[in-house]
């Protein structure tokens, strides 16, 4: 398989968000990315960025800067994929700037929990922003496969359960061929620093399971030495290979 990082530009949140009560009145830019896996089994896409209509609508004070070329569809161009051709769209959960691009991918099968769906169609009145964009899933007509706890979707990639930030989160375990194993965190952790100091979101369901899915994503990494990517750490990011670069092989 091969793994590629799409470049979906960035938003703006305060460093109290990234990191709990911690440096209040702090603006952090923070990268928001999508993963696409080029596998045997299909065309798959680990979280799909922001709307940008969506977020100068909704929510304009997360300061969106997001080129014509950090699109969903324009990424995977520089591929030479075109959208209809994704097989299966995961979200990592159905925060804005994890499902904007899903409305390109009219052929994929959404993979996902019930409950992170029931959430975000009748969510708490402090989610309601977090799930602001619904415009991922239109009932009758999404096409949806809903998992339950740990699942091989395809060989050598794995759905383990993060739940905490949101109530059915989900993180991705790829083991391609030629490298390390990587972990996409989706937001059980945003940076480095949160795994280093143990330190979840201000923005989250449940903050005892958000610690618990921390150590988790740490155990799953040890048990299988694999590399972890943060969902929104702007310096490693800047490091890390993007379309049409790609890992594995
Ligand atoms: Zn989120």
């Amino acid at each position: 398989m091969k793994i590629y990082l799409l470049d979906l530009g960035s938003l703006v949140i305060d460093r109290s968000d990234v990191l709990w009560h911690i440096d209040v009145g702090t603006p952090v830019r923070f990268p928001v990315y999508g993963v696409y896996i080029d596998h045997p089994e299909g065309k798959f896409i680990f979280d799909t960025g922001y709307d940008l209509d969506h977020v100068n609508k909704v929510l304009p004070f997360e300061l969106p800067e997001q080129s014509p070329e950090q699109t969903l569809p324009a990424q995977l161009a520089k591929i030479g994929v075109k959208p209809e051709e994704i097989d299966y769209v995961i979200n990592s959960h159905f925060h804005f700037d994890h499902v904007g691009g899903n409305r390109y991918l009219t052929n994929a099968t959404l993979i996902t929990s019930k409950h992170e769906l029931r959430s975000c169609l009748v969510p708490e009145p402090f989610e309601r922003l977090g799930y602001s964009d619904l415009s991922f899933y239109t009932r009758g007509q999404t096409k949806v496969e809903f998992i339950e706890g740990d699942v091989e979707i395809a060989k050598g990639l794995t759905l383990f359960e993060t739940p905490g930030h949101t109530i059915a989160h989900y993180s991705l375990l790829a083991e391609p061929e030629g490298r390390r194993p990587m972990i996409f965190c989706g937001d059980a952790v945003y940076t480095f620093e949160t795994l280093e100091r143990m330190i979840i979101g201000g923005f989250h369901l449940d903050p005892v399971d958000s610690v618990s899915a921390i150590k988790r994503i740490r155990q799953v990494a040890r048990e299988n030495d694999a590399e972890i990517f943060p969902s929104h750490d702007m310096e490693p990011w800047l490091t890390w290979k993007h379309a049409p670069d790609y890992y594995g092989k």
